[in-house]
């Protein structure tokens, strides 16, 4: 065995452990990082070490610091785990190291990542000939989707964005909803395109297209961009597309939807009702690691229309090969970068499209029983409708919801934070695991009215 051969099985065995003890480990990290750091070592080496020693020391000075992010008990932010398929298929990208800028250079790359963005389109219901580029995650989804907007408005207005940059031309309005994810906020300003006019929502967080509508007519016609949402982070909720999106269009805006977990809804025949209308938008933005479980990092952006991504996307280099029908760098921020379709291929070849509607009807049967299940503790309220995976619960006084918050992080059986939503503090519980059963649910609900009873 040489030298790489050890290391990987070094890892290979690490990694299957780590797998097999989810179901019983505690889901907090239970060391501090300053403790990993002092397992790892805090100098830099003089000399080299036998790559199976040094996979070896990362894998056993990590673990204690290492959260179960993949556990079927981990209810924090928004974030999935990873689908068998999708793991294994990523381990295979770093091996084969393929650098997917080019169609030319990595026709498999190429080949995948057509395949996937077709099925993509077909599952979230979008329209079929739009592109679709592998970013980071969803944050540079909403960049990339919103750069093709400004830019798209900036030409209707007569400016040539890639020439004249921002400088000079008329401003761009952005319209969002008070419920947008920061990273819309944080998106545009990136773009240079400061705040954004800000429209009230229903108390699920959905923007109110009467309010859009009054906002719209205020802002004297000149390049508009609405912003709607397609899953709110603390109620799951979906903004109504049909009327918002109507009203968007009558001020000739560009109108992109951020559905970095929602967007999935579509792909189940029993929630597609929820975005409903959210196909007649420009563009879109997801992730595949949140809903889908992929590994880090992967989120897609979708433009309607092709040229205005590979407008405001696309580069020339001398020394690249360049495809005629365009290459996959063109409709993403970066130029080198891994093999992300690969992954999201791999998953939806395992799942089909009944194996995506069944992960997202699990992960809103398990949201509901969360729902039941606290509204039965005493003192406890569920704030929110629960239509998709979130669930917002209070305990009373922010103090008790606080301490029930830690009493639960320190019995470990489950990982769930808290947050302020319309001024309470609240247990914000998320479902987005595939590998969430009823009996990970059942055990958190019995942690959860244990660290209640004491609160
Ligand atoms: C998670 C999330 C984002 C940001 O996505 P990242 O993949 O973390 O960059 C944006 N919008 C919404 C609604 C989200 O839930």
């Amino acid at each position: 065995m040489d030298a790489r051969e050890r290391a990987l099985r070094q890892a290979y065995d690490h990694a299957l452990r780590w797998l097999a003890d989810l179901p019983d480990r505690q889901v907090p990290a239970r060391a501090s990082v300053d403790d990993i750091v002092r397992a790892l070592g805090a100098d830099l080496p003089e000399a080299p070490s036998a790559p199976a020693d040094v996979v070896d020391l990362l894998a056993t000075a990590c673990e204690p610091g290492l959260t179960a992010f993949p556990s079927g008990r981990f209810y924090g932010f928004v974030v999935g785990g990873t689908e068998p398929a999708a793991l294994a298929a990523d381990w295979l990208v770093s091996a084969w190291d393929q650098n997917c800028v080019m169609r030319t250079v990595s026709p498999a790359y190429a080949a995948a990542e057509e395949i996937a963005s077709t099925w993509l389109l077909d599952l979230l219901g979008l329209p079929r000939d739009s592109a679709v580029g592998f970013t980071t995650g969803a944050t540079m989804a909403n960049f990339t989707c919103l750069a093709a907007g400004r830019d798209t408005v900036l030409r209707r207005a007569g400016r040539d964005p890639a020439r004249d940059g921002l400088a000079g031309g008329p401003a761009v309005r952005v319209v969002v909803g008070e419920g947008r994810h920061t990273a819309v906020d944080v998106a545009l300003r990136y773009l240079g395109l400061g705040a954004p006019d800000i429209v009230p929502a229903d108390d699920q967080g959905r923007i109110r297209p009467d309010a859009l509508r009054r906002t719209l007519a205020g802002g004297g016609g000149g390049p508009v961009i609405v912003v709607l949402q397609a899953g709110e982070i603390h109620s799951g909720a979906f903004d109504p597309f049909d009327e918002a999106i109507r009203a968007a269009r009558d001020a000739v805006a560009w109108v992109h939807v951020d559905g970095a977990f929602g967007l999935w809804a579509a792909a189940s025949p029993a929630y597609a009702r929820l975005t409903a209308g959210c196909a007649a938008a420009d563009s879109w933005a997801t992730d595949a690691h949140k809903t889908l479980n992929v590994p880090y990092d992967c989120g897609l952006a979708v433009v309607r229309e092709p040229s205005a991504l590979r407008a405001s996307m696309g580069l020339h280099g001398d020394y690249l090969i360049q495809h005629e029908h365009g290459d996959p760098s063109d409709k993403v921020p970066e130029l080198s970068r891994r093999g992300r379709a690969f992954t999201v291929w791999a998953v939806l070849r395992s799942l089909g499209r009944s194996g995506v509607a069944d992960l997202v009807d699990r992960l809103c049967r398990h949201a509901s029983a969360f729902a039941t299940g606290i509204a039965a503790i005493d003192g406890a309220t569920v704030l929110n409708d629960v239509e998709f995976t979130q669930v917002c619960a209070s305990f009373g006084s922010d103090s008790r919801t606080e301490r029930v918050l830690t009493r639960l992080l320190d019995d470990g059986t489950a990982w769930i934070s808290g947050s302020t939503w319309h001024g309470r503090r609240v247990m914000r519980i998320s479902v987005s695991n595939w590998s969430t059963t009823d009996d990970d649910v059942a055990r958190t609900l019995t942690a959860i009215q244990r660290a209640a009873a004491g609160a």
